[in-house]
């Protein structure tokens, strides 16, 4: 790669692309997003905008002439986006990526075939598939495709909870439902060669299954804090994964970790590591995809982070903050219910 820095193309414009966008800009690294969403925040923080849908193929390639990698802050973006856009300029993480974890089947089958312990789950595509699995109950029926921050998901504590009228039209997966203990998750940023740095396990704390609240250190036992991180390396390492990532875990009551979920990018858990570490994941990430060097993680203090949603924005704005309180308001046009509109991260004394 020549000495000139790259023009980095981000697809998706919420706050991911936002925070991706800012540690680019710290790193010289000029950012152009892709969105469709018109009034996308991200728009504010890069240095060009393009609205369009993801499947405008004539935008999309304007986009391509102009960026010399690609990658994306959500995973839902057409796998034939990617896949067209890859035939002209990088794309990463590779879009191959996405086809396993946008689907839950397959999220589950590739981390059981490497050896990860998930929640038990079963393939539903009927009632009946239901009554066949009931030792999975209480259990959570989710959608393979499309879900995020509990949407698309159903609590079956027994079969009267399966409704006639269900026309089970598109596939889902049955998972137990696991007495939870704790939640965790380990982000991850693996550069080219193979190496990785890794974050220490983030403890969080869901309401109404949107994160509510992330916190370091976790409080877990030491064999779960390493055996979470070397189960992120090696499902990295089997996706053959350049950049930052996050494995989502549940611990039950047993002190037994199951892996709930891979995000291929940056994570809202990891928002404290802007203000908690040396480098944060968005710069990592940048790092890893543009091939720039790689820097040992130090954490500077413990943080907690608090998510915004809805209207409690308002008397954010509203507040003066300490020095060691850093307020992040995501700029979004409207205000709506369970939307993330900012976070709060607390640095510890
Ligand atoms: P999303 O894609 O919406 O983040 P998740 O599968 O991560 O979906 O579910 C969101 C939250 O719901 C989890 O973080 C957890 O708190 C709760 N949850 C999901 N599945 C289970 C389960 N099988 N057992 C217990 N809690 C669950
Ligand atoms: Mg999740």
């Amino acid at each position: 790669m020549s000495n000139k820095p790259p023009v980095l193309g981000i697809i998706g414009g919420g706050q991911l692309g936002s925070m991706l966008a800012n540690a680019a800009k710290k790193l010289n690294i000029k950012t152009i997003i892709l969105s469709d969403d018109q009034s996308a925040p991200g728009q504010k923080f890069c240095d060009k905008f393009f609205y369009s849908s993801y499947k405008d193929e004539k935008k999309i390639n304007s986009f391509i002439d102009l960026v010399d990698i690609v990658t994306f802050e959500f995973e839902n973006i057409p796998y034939d986006t990617l896949k067209n856009i890859e035939k002209f300029k990088p794309v990463l993480p590779i879009p191959e990526i996405n086809k396993v974890v946008q689907n839950r089947k397959k999220e589950k089958l590739f981390l059981n075939e490497i050896g990860i312990r998930t929640t038990e789950w079963a393939f539903i595509n009927s009632k009946n598939d239901i009554k066949k699995n009931i030792s999975l109950l209480p259990g959570i029926l989710k959608t393979c495709t499309s879900g995020y921050d509990g949407k698309g998901q159903f609590v079956i504590n027994s079969l009267n909870d399966v409704k006639e009228d269900w026309c089970f039209s598109t596939d889902y997966i049955l998972e137990k439902k696991v007495n939870l203990k704790k939640e965790i998750s380990i982000i991850i940023t693996r550069f080219k060669n193979g190496k990785t740095v890794i974050y220490d396990p983030i403890e969080n704390i869901h309401q109404n299954q949107i994160l509510k609240k992330s916190k370091i250190p976790a409080d877990i036992e030491s064999k779960l804090f390493q055996q979470s991180q070397k189960d992120t390396k090696n499902i990295a390492k089997n996706l053959n994964f350049v950049g930052t990532m996050c494995v989502e875990y549940f611990i039950d009551h047993q002190d037994v970790l199951l892996a709930n979920e891979i995000a291929p990018r940056v994570h809202n858990s990891g928002h404290l590591t802007i203000n908690a570490y040396n480098i944060s994941q968005f710069e990592c990430h940048i790092r890893a995809i543009c091939n720039l060097e790689m820097i040992t993680l130090k954490k500077i203090k413990n943080a907690e982070m608090f998510n915004i949603i809805g209207s409690e924005i308002e008397d954010y704005r509203n507040k003066s903050y300490k020095k060691n309180e850093f307020f992040f308001d995501y700029l979004k046009k409207e205000i709506k219910d369970k939307r993330k509109m900012g976070h709060l991260t607390v640095l510890m004394k």
